[in-house]
């Protein structure tokens, strides 16, 4: 089975989401869509009059802005994905983490001060539910939202929602798990596109880190990536958007 994460940046853009949905449709046996769409939430938040609030470049859920990403997240993007799935002939079924309960999680604390607000952190996937709606040829299009099980809709990183999806799923298949975003892969020079590192280990990973190569958004994406290794996912790769076919971009090791 093949999980993939759209990004931000693709979501954003109907010409490139649309070619990402078509790679994604000939992508061979069952799958799955993990996707995000912070960029639009950002806008739509805008015009409400509501303000983006980041730190360490995640984003602070309020309650008004918990609002805009469960009507974005769950209806806007997720709706749109899904139907220009059916249009390729995949039969996609649009799921927050709240449908069928397949993903919990529980509010962040604050934790030294930093409070994330509605942001959810993931307990549990339902990894038969799941089972059971692909082995009946459906494909999941999973919106960064989870519930708390009380009621309440949190907030949840894609990446983190793939790895865990990714991980609970590994129980039942062999799994790969696809990060695909706007760049080539895991770049060794962040100003040079063409600078992908094919192979990444832990230890490479630390070393990156600590001289600055690898920063911002892809150091929460390379830690949930390093997490589904070791619980069991096959292969994880981070690559560029229209280059999913598994013979490209970064592979985690
Ligand atoms: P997504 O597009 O999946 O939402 P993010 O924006 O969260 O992803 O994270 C990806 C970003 O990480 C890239 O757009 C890039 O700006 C940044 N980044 C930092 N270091 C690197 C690196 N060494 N290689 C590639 N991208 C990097």
């Amino acid at each position: 089975i093949t999980v993939v994460k759209v990004g931000g940046a693709i979501v954003e853009d109907k010409e490139r989401l649309s070619q990402l949905l078509k790679d994604f449709t000939a992508i061979e046996g069952k799958k799955i869509l993990v996707h995000g769409g912070g960029r639009r939430a950002t806008k739509v938040a805008e015009a409400l009059g509501i303000e983006s609030k980041m730190l360490n470049g995640r984003r602070i859920t309020d309650a008004d802005m918990l609002e805009v990403v469960t009507m974005v997240y769950g209806g806007l993007v997720n709706k749109n994905v899904v139907a220009m799935l059916q249009s390729n002939g995949i039969n996609a079924l649009g799921l927050t983490g709240a449908d069928m309960d397949v993903i919990r999680s529980h509010k962040r604390p604050v934790r030294n001060g930093l409070d994330f607000g509605y942001a959810g952190d993931v307990d549990h996937v339902n990894g038969f539910e799941l089972r059971n709606i692909i082995e009946q040829g459906i494909t999941p299009v999973m919106a960064p939202l989870t519930h708390d099980g009380c009621g309440n809709i949190l907030n949840t990183n894609a990446d983190t929602i793939a790895a865990e999806t990714a991980k609970a799923l590994a129980r039942f298949y062999e799994v790969t798990l696809i990060y695909s975003f706007e760049k080539k892969g895991v770049l060794s020079n962040p100003d040079d596109d063409n600078s992908v590192i094919p192979v990444i280990t832990r230890n490479d990973f630390n070393k990156y880190v600590a001289d600055g190569t690898i920063a911002g958004g892809m150091l929460p994406k390379l830690e949930n990536a390093f997490a589904a290794v070791d619980k069991g996912v096959k292969q994880v790769i981070i690559t560029l958007a229209n280059a999913i076919d598994g013979k490209h971009g970064t592979i985690i090791k």
